[in-house]
């Protein structure tokens, strides 16, 4: 089956993950258990969902001149992602810093670096827009750029989607160039002022052509125009919910970009979320093509 060609402009991350059995406190040093650097950011995470879902992939962003950086290349490029588009800046490359502990919660600093840099697109960015069959952004890098690139991406006749995280009020006349929004229950109530997340679907979709709410293990509604459809997650045991939302649209992304109609992408959405929530971590949680083929069998 041909795969349609995608366009991801967004954050390229090196995560580096402590475990401690206790957060420190304010002034307090503790002993960790364990460290792993592993690649993050939204649109990276996004980007090897969609490859590895069998979409050709081109990463649109921007990394330091430093090892991080160019492991993080590296790695694009193993999943076979095109990183042509992918900028060396003078900040060096973004990270996230992040303890987990004994109970499994978070504490997270990110520092942008060479994501915040991006000011403007570059012309391997326009270009790499123009050549997609869709765009996929998140709210990662500076929101003048994603507004920019969003409309470069309608002037240019290619679709966009995008995951509004993290949920921040967007650019007045981002959401009139968006084909496809995808929110989680916390950013659709954010961006609507409702509380109820199928309700804030229909309020978006007002403004752009549709809206996916993802609900987690409720799994998520899809609406157009004053229609909805429900679909249900996949009931299996999660272990580790990181990055099912990466995976989800990323997988939505390449299943849009295949010609599949709504409710098969849907469900390849919906599936390759399952099968990553029932694996540690983010990226390496990503199921391949033929795995997604195997689970809807
Ligand atoms: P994250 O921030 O963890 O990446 P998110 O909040 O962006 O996630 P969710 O709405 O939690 O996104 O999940 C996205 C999709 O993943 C859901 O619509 C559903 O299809 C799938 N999913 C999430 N949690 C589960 C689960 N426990 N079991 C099965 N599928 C799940």
């Amino acid at each position: 089956m041909s795969t349609g060609g995608i366009a991801v402009l967004g954050s390229a991350n090196m995560d580096l993950v402590v475990t401690v059995d206790r957060a420190p406190g304010r002034g307090e040093t503790v002993t960790g258990r364990t460290f792993t650097t592993v690649p993050g950011g939204k649109g990276a995470n996004q980007a090897l969902a969609a490859a590895r879902a069998g979409a050709a992939v081109r990463f649109l962003g921007a990394v330091g001149d430093d090892d991080f950086g160019r492991t993080v290349s590296t790695i694009l490029r193993a999943d076979g992602i095109d990183v042509s588009g992918l900028v060396t800046s003078a900040e060096p490359t973004g990270t996230a810093h992040i303890t987990v502990d004994g109970d499994g919660d978070n504490s997270i600093v990110v520092v942008p670096g060479a994501n915040g840099s991006l000011a403007a697109l570059t012309p391997e960015h326009r270009a790499g827009i123009e050549a997609a069959d869709l765009l996929l952004l998140q709210l990662e890098l500076p929101l003048p750029l994603v507004a920019e690139a969003a409309a470069h991406a309608r002037a240019a006749g290619v679709r966009t989607v995008l995951t509004p995280a993290p949920a921040v009020p967007l650019p007045s006349g981002l959401l009139g160039d968006v084909d496809v929004l995808v929110p989680n229950e916390h950013e659709a109530a954010l961006l609507a002022h409702t509380g109820d997340p199928v309700a804030a679907g229909h309020r978006l979709a007002a403004e752009c052509g549709d809206v996916v709410v993802t609900l987690g293990s409720q799994g998520a509604v899809h609406i157009r125009g004053g229609d909805e459809r429900r679909v249900p997650a996949f009931a299996v045991p999660a272990v580790d919910t990181t990055a099912a939302g990466d995976t989800f649209v990323g997988v939505l992304a390449a299943s849009l970009a295949e010609q599949l109609p709504w409710e098969a992408a849907m469900r390849r959405a919906g599936a390759a979320a399952a099968l990553s929530v029932q694996r540690f971590g983010a990226s390496s949680s990503m199921p391949a093509r033929g795995e997604i083929d195997a689970f809807l069998a």
